[in-house]
């Protein structure tokens, strides 16, 4: 099973084929899941394009492909809420309050209705597969859970289904996130290991622009508690809003 909220492009499409490497049939899932938008102007300016999409999964040979609508998703007397504690406190969490219980609730459902032995997810959302494989193994989920690569346009910037909001303007200066990236990360190859210093590579790169820091971090990847020392397998994560879209990216260091 691939979970997504549709408007799909290239990062998905990878997903897709990571999954036909493991399994027979894939199924893929499309929701915009209301539960996890804190902010209900981002959820209705979500970009919609169902018969796109269904095009891209044929080409990508999908076998099933689940779309419910809210009302099948959410009858008007759903109460139940998955709530994961500590990690989803952090990071995306804490800008977006209810964001990941929103998550942890649809993922639940799309497993039971599914009942997929793989799920593959994306490592752009770092946080969220962090997230997910906490719940998958604190609720005895019997299910493998893969975490495929982020896929990047030609400039770096990792490909995203908010990326089509940006103006011409804002989508140059986006470049500037995996940009400074990849500046910390020649860095820790130059032998730099403190957080601080690696934080600041990324963060002096992203301030040339106008794009507003929510947070540049370097976590550990099963915490994602901060780090004071960096090491081979650490992650930077980052989240910036740019024309007023949340953009977030992540390294992991290698
Ligand atoms: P979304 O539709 O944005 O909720 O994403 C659905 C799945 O696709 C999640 O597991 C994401 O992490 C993954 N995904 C989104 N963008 C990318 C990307 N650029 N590369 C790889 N996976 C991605």
């Amino acid at each position: 099973m691939v979970p997504t909220m549709g408007a799909l492009h290239q990062g998905h499409a990878s997903l897709f084929e990571v999954a036909h490497q493991l399994a027979d049939v894939v199924v893929a899932t499309i929701f915009v899941n209301p539960l996890q938008f804190n902010n209900s102007s981002d959820f209705k300016k979500y970009p919609l394009q169902l018969d796109r999409d269904v095009q891209l999964l044929e080409e990508h040979g999908v076998h099933y492909l689940y779309a419910p609508t809210v009302d099948t998703m959410y009858g008007s007397d759903f109460s139940t809420s998955v709530h994961i504690e500590g990690i989803t406190d952090l990071l995306e969490g804490a800008s977006r309050p209810g964001h990941f219980s929103g998550v942890a609730t649809v993922v639940t459902k799309l497993f039971s209705a599914g009942r997929p032995d793989i799920a593959v997810f994306g490592q752009k959302d770092f946080q969220q597969f962090a997230v997910i494989q906490r719940m998958v193994s604190d609720l005895d989920m019997p299910i493998r859970l893969i975490m495929a690569p982020t896929i990047r346009e030609r400039d770096g910037l990792a490909m995203s289904s908010r990326n089509v909001r940006l103006s011409t303007a804002a989508r140059q200066q986006a470049l500037a996130i995996s940009q400074g990236l990849l500046a910390a990360q020649a860095q820790f190859a130059s032998g730099i290991r403190e957080s601080q210093q690696l934080i600041e590579a990324v963060e002096s790169v992203i301030s040339l622009t106008s794009a507003e820091i929510d947070y540049v971090k370097l976590v550990d990847a099963k915490t994602l508690q901060d780090t004071t020392s960096a090491s081979e397998g650490s992650v930077i994560v980052v989240a910036v809003i740019l024309d007023g879209i949340r953009l977030i990216d992540n390294h992991i260091l290698v």
